[in-house]
């Protein structure tokens, strides 16, 4: 699951991240509003954590702007107690919670988990396609009484594919999901891993399996055509 941070007050964004990726949520944080808007148009984050008092573009209009674009991203409202009428803007605005500063971890990642569960592909333990299941926390690839370990990026993208199972993913949006929108990772970088991911399938013998689609990008498939 990734989560973008707009936080323009740089310790309190840096302490959040530090936080949320001890709790192995994947984190970008961004300390100004236009750079808030354009990472969170580019539809690649789980949950938003958007602070409202922001240079460049303020919270209430990124929020605005986002769902006026039909951007469907959980937003979590990061305010000060003293700006409490802002927070009853930023829910009509189609905002999912707020969080009134200062905040507790344990409050931030309650709402964290509670807004996630809302999108349950994010809750279920563990992803199936056909014959084949995929165990979250413990990273295991399972077919019948086979079960294989998955690397932290292998057990990403086949996350990411079975929660879009028979669904086309484009390269560049698994690309920009596992290694964050700065990476300089590229094409091959995803092809070297489809390529592992593919390995393990033949080696359990499942009927599940990962399509190239040419120029585009690739999908999970179950009983492809032999
Ligand atoms: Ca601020």
């Amino acid at each position: 699951m990734r989560i973008l941070v707009v936080e323009d007050e740089k310790p309190l964004a840096d302490a959040l991240t530090e936080i949320l990726k001890q709790n192995r949520y994947h984190v970008d944080a961004v300390y100004h509003g236009n750079h808030g808007l354009a990472y969170a148009r580019s539809g690649i984050y789980d949950l938003i954590l958007l602070d409202i008092m922001l240079p460049g573009i303020d919270g209430l209009s990124i929020l605005k702007t986002l769902r006026k674009e039909h951007i469907t991203t959980p937003i979590i409202i990061l305010t000060a107690k003293s700006e409490v009428s802002d927070i009853i803007t930023g829910l009509d605005a189609g905002s999912d919670d707020y969080l009134a500063k200062p905040f507790s971890t344990g409050e931030l990642l309650a709402r964290i988990r509670a807004l996630s569960r809302r999108s349950a592909a994010y809750n279920e333990e563990i992803l199936t396609c056909g014959d084949l299941s995929f165990n979250k926390s413990a990273m295991e690839l399972c077919c019948g009484s086979d079960s294989l370990k998955l690397g932290l990026k292998e057990s990403q993208l086949i996350e990411l594919l079975l929660n879009n199972a028979g669904r086309v993913m484009p390269k560049n949006l698994l690309i920009e999901k596992i290694w964050g929108p700065d990476s300089d990772a590229e094409y091959n970088n995803i092809e070297v891993y489809i390529s592992f991911l593919r390995q393990k399938l033949t080696f359990l013998g499942t009927g599940t399996q990962i399509r190239t689609i040419r120029g585009v990008g690739y999908q999970l498939e179950e009983n492809c055509e032999k």
